[in-house]
């Protein structure tokens, strides 16, 4: 029988994933991998009802639909200032993950260094394994996870194509200041790198932080390409919904990425997700409130526990110190939490380059009566200390 391809042994299944189908076998509550379990605002749902029955069963424009693209660069517009085109400035795609990957591929040529803060997102080592673009880490230091200038600077003097910053942060809840993204600008710019931007929880931001938008910091729109996804802001993670927005000449060679990636994401819902996008302010201002609740609920619960943990200042996603549980490592916690506990959450260890293994990740994008029973889960643990 033939090989597979070498360049699949260097990395493993998603954890995140492969998280949720062992709570899912075991009847756990899932605050593993990050998605709610309530239903998106009722105009997505009736928008949803409604483009069923209109001419939008074949594909869509492969860069996405029309209609589609045209509210997405006023909602961009809303919330940036900046001038969107839907024809020369957007790619819509199949959730930020495939905008992740077009992005890569879009940027790094095979052999190019491409900054990875750490921890990261799980799927930016396969993004950049894929695409055969060789990571640089450099770490983010608890408990606020900064990263240190010098470190980024020494990165930066291995001459990467692009850097990598999702923000608000995955799996740390980071919110990077308006500074830090100047610094990481004028880096970008002295090295003329690319800035990789990953944003799905723009929205999520806890108060008093803010949600600064790289693209549109002076200067930055012709190296920033941005990749969002509607998942996590309209709560339809199995929409797969996403797009890249970056300058016309990034987007030009992102189309025929995209194009022969995936060709296009579902009509029907690029069709229904208009209303998501033209939704008003207050939405927005709901959403925040919404998860703040829900992060007082989860956190109030954690305090409970002993275990220590850095508040998140945005995403929906906290990283908790379970060293004092006696655990070989964060692997055998994450089974044990969900085969005895009842309640899964990722190991740690899958988002850091460094041999960081006393760390479970929990997501709180649950109702307040999951977030209750998973609590009182918790509180459990206290038993074992
Ligand atoms: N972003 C979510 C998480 O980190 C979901 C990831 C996924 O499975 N696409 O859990």
């Amino acid at each position: 029988m033939p090989a597979t391809a070498s360049r699949l042994s260097v990395f493993t299944e998603s954890v995140i994933r492969g998280t949720t189908r062992l709570a899912n076998l075991h009847g756990a509550i899932n605050l593993s991998q990050g998605f709610p379990d309530f239903d998106p605002p009722e105009e997505l749902l009736s928008a949803l009802e409604g483009a069923t029955r209109g001419p939008h069963h074949q594909y869509a424009v492969t860069w996405g639909a029309p209609r589609f693209r045209e509210a997405l660069a006023q909602k961009i517009h809303r919330f940036t200032g900046l001038t969107v085109e839907p024809d020369r400035h957007l790619v819509v795609t199949c959730g930020s993950t495939e905008a992740m990957m077009v992005a890569m591929m879009t940027a790094c040529n095979p052999g190019d260094k491409v900054i990875i803060f750490s921890p990261f997102y799980e799927n930016y080592a396969a993004d950049a394994i894929l695409s055969g673009a060789e990571p640089i880490y450099v770490p983010l230091h608890p408990p606020y996870f900064n990263y240190d200038s010098k470190e980024l600077a020494a990165a930066f003097a291995q001459n990467p194509k692009a850097i990598i910053v999702c923000n608000p942060s995955n799996p740390t809840g980071k919110v990077f200041t308006h500074s830090e993204l100047l610094e990481i600008l004028h880096f970008a710019e002295r090295h003329d790198a690319f800035i990789i931007m990953d944003e799905p929880y723009e929205h999520i931001v806890y108060d008093p932080e803010v949600h600064t938008y790289m693209c549109a910091l002076p200067g930055a729109a012709e190296r920033t390409i941005t990749c969002n996804s509607l998942s996590k802001t309209y709560s339809i993670t199995g929409w797969r919904l996403g797009y890249v927005h970056a300058a016309p000449e990034v987007i030009t060679q992102a189309k025929k990425v995209h194009d022969f990636l995936t060709v296009g994401a579902a009509a029907p819902l690029q069709e229904a997700a208009v209303a998501g996008l033209e939704l008003p302010d207050s939405y927005y201002t709901g959403l925040r409130d919404l998860y703040t609740a829900k992060r007082d609920i989860f956190l109030d619960y954690l305090r409970r526990t002993g275990l220590s943990f850095t508040e998140p200042q945005g995403a929906y996603y906290v990283l908790v110190d379970i060293s004092p549980l006696g655990f070989k490592d964060d692997t055998e916690a994450s089974e044990w939490f969900i085969k005895e506990l009842g309640v899964a959450g990722v190991a740690g260890s899958s988002f850091f380059r460094e041999p960081v293994k006393h760390l479970l990740r929990f997501h709180f994008a649950k109702n307040a009566s999951t977030l209750h029973a998973a609590g009182e889960k918790l509180l459990q643990i206290r038993s074992r200390r």
